[in-house]
């Protein structure tokens, strides 16, 4: 993908404060940091979202994210640690190569990860659910 900012930052093309890199995985300090220590775990490989990641790689970004919110705990003492992945637009995606935000917490910060919540009934809940299921039954 030869204009997406994350493939090139993936093959130091473009400049990023590394993290943490493996064969298939590059972590980077986020420019505009919601926290200290903000950090994207990005698959080198070019997928624009959720539904496009191979399981595996998938896994492996979870794994580094783990290891990435122990050390902003051990190293920057954050308190807590959000895991955040806008997949499509209307959630929020800027970049659309995948990439998972994780951001430290520290008791203190003004990052707000909120919605509104409003209760629903339990007949619609039923058929949520439902649907869902089926849908899963069937794939
Ligand atoms: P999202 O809204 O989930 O697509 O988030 C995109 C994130 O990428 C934002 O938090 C940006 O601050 C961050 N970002 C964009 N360009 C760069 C860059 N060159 N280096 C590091 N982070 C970046
Ligand atoms: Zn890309």
């Amino acid at each position: 993908m030869e204009d997406c900012i994350f493939c090139k930052i993936a093959a130091h093309k473009l400049p990023s404060n590394t993290v943490y890199e493996n064969g298939r995985i590059l972590a980077f300090l986020d420019i505009n940091p919601a926290s200290r220590g903000h950090t994207l775990v990005i698959p080198k490989e070019h997928y624009e979202n959720l539904f496009d990641m191979p399981e595996d790689i998938l896994k492996e970004v979870i794994v580094a994210s783990k290891k990435i919110g122990k050390a902003q705990k051990e190293a920057l003492h954050a308190k807590a640690v959000n895991l955040v992945n806008s997949s499509g637009k209307e959630a929020g995606q800027v970049v659309f190569h995948f990439h998972m935000h994780v951001i430290p917490r520290y008791g203190d910060d003004t990052h707000q990860i909120k919605w509104t919540p409003s209760p629903e009934s339990r007949e619609n809940l039923e058929k949520i659910s439902s649907s869902l299921k089926e849908k899963m039954d069937n794939d």
